[in-house]
């Protein structure tokens, strides 16, 4: 009898739900019974826990990471004729909350070292009609806070983080999130800290656009039935904050365990021609994903799962070779280094409960199929 296959998923959401069970178990319990399943005193203390974890004075929960960006960028009044700056170097979401509002994505290239927006190229972005620059710490990887901020104040535009993949990620000892005009924050589930269907927050230290926040994810509203702006129905489920609370306490641990078990691959793989993530000084970064560069890209990944291991590609196709976005004109090679990324990246499964027998079995069959080839550095 042939044996079964070994299996390595790039994720595990049920292995993480095992360890905490009981609390989850708990936290659903306590919502189920207090009879308070939307806004109330739930999404009120996780809103809290949020901001004194991020160090910011304010915390909104909003129904996903594409509506903390969506109505961060209303409240700054981003509208038609306006530009928004990003990289094509991202999900989706982050440039068609842009157009969603009837502005304009404005794409600059990245880092071919980070994948983030490369601030040495951002300046040269800007036009009269440029409101806002929404840099999106891709992978768990800190953006170059400093530079860009240093550009968007000259330029008196605000600075909105998609920080979707990155919570708990620091720059220069701060929380990704808290550094720019406001931090969106996702808790789908396969996210860093995920809850059990969608969830978002936006984090920031302006009263103002907080408020404006706050009446926008409740149809406009303030108070209740009293509309003074259109707004949408997007808020924070209690069942979700509440779960979200129990694993807040956790992200910290999840965290290093992720930058642990990508330390080892870092090493194991340090001698095949591979390009391994790269991290600056002063940055700690969070590994939503393990990102490596190779011209075998499809080659490995079908290597990889002849031998049961999964693998991904995050983005195959850069935003602005998107067909949707054909009408503005990015010719092939105008942002150079987005692309080759797309053609040239992979994640291999990274997770914190990832066992190190199971991450000994990625790197033995990455190491074959190089060794195979005569690949070595
Ligand atoms: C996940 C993600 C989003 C959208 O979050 P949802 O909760 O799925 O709406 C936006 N930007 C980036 C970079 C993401 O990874």
């Amino acid at each position: 009898m042939e044996q079964t296959m070994r299996k390595v998923s790039l994720l595990d959401l049920t292995a993480q739900y095992e360890d905490i069970k009981p609390e989850i178990k708990q936290a659903v319990d306590n919502v189920l019974e207090s009879g308070n399943y939307i806004m109330g005193p739930f999404v009120k203390s996780f809103e809290q826990a949020m901001a004194e974890y991020c160090g910011t004075k304010y915390a909104i929960g909003v129904a996903n990471g594409t509506d903390a960006l969506l109505l961060t960028l209303d409240a700054l009044g981003v509208g038609a004729g306006d530009e928004v700056i990003t990289t094509p170097f991202t999900f989706f979401a982050s440039a068609e909350v842009i157009s969603q509002l009837g502005a304009t994505p404005v794409f600059v290239d990245i880092d071919p070292d980070t994948y983030n927006m490369d601030p040495a190229k951002l300046e040269a972005a800007i036009t009269p009609k440029t409101k806002a620059i929404m840099p999106v710490h891709i992978f768990g990887q800190p953006v170059d806070m400093d530079e860009i901020l240093e550009i968007a104040n000259k330029h008196n535009v605000f600075v909105v983080e998609d920080a979707c993949q990155a919570i708990g990620s620091r720059y220069k000892g701060k929380r990704i999130g808290s550094l720019g005009t406001a931090g969106c924050f996702s808790f789908f589930p396969t996210k860093n800290l995920g809850g059990y269907g969608d969830g978002g927050i936006v984090v920031t230290n302006d009263e103002e656009l907080a408020r404006k926040i706050q009446i926008l994810r409740v149809h406009g509203s303030n108070p209740k039935y009293y509309h003074s702006v259109i707004g949408y129905n997007s808020r924070l489920d209690a069942l979700q904050a509440a779960m979200l609370q129990v694993k807040l306490k956790y992200i910290d641990q999840w965290n290093q365990q992720r930058r642990d078990k990508a330390a080892i691959y870092n090493e194991a793989l340090k001698d095949l021609s591979i390009t391994l993530p790269y991290v600056k000084e002063n940055r700690e970064a969070v590994f939503h994903l393990y990102i490596i560069q190779t011209k075998y890209r499809d080659e490995l990944m079908a290597h990889l799962k002849e031998h049961g291991i999964a693998s991904g590609v995050y983005y195959p196709v850069p935003l602005h070779k998107q067909e949707v976005y054909s009408d503005l004109e990015y010719e092939d090679g105008s942002l150079a280094e987005s692309e080759k990324a797309s053609l040239g990246t992979m994640a291999l499964p990274l997770y914190p409960e990832l066992t190190m027998d199971d991450q000994e079995y990625v790197i033995s069959v990455v190491r074959e199929f190089f060794e195979a080839k005569g690949e070595r550095v």
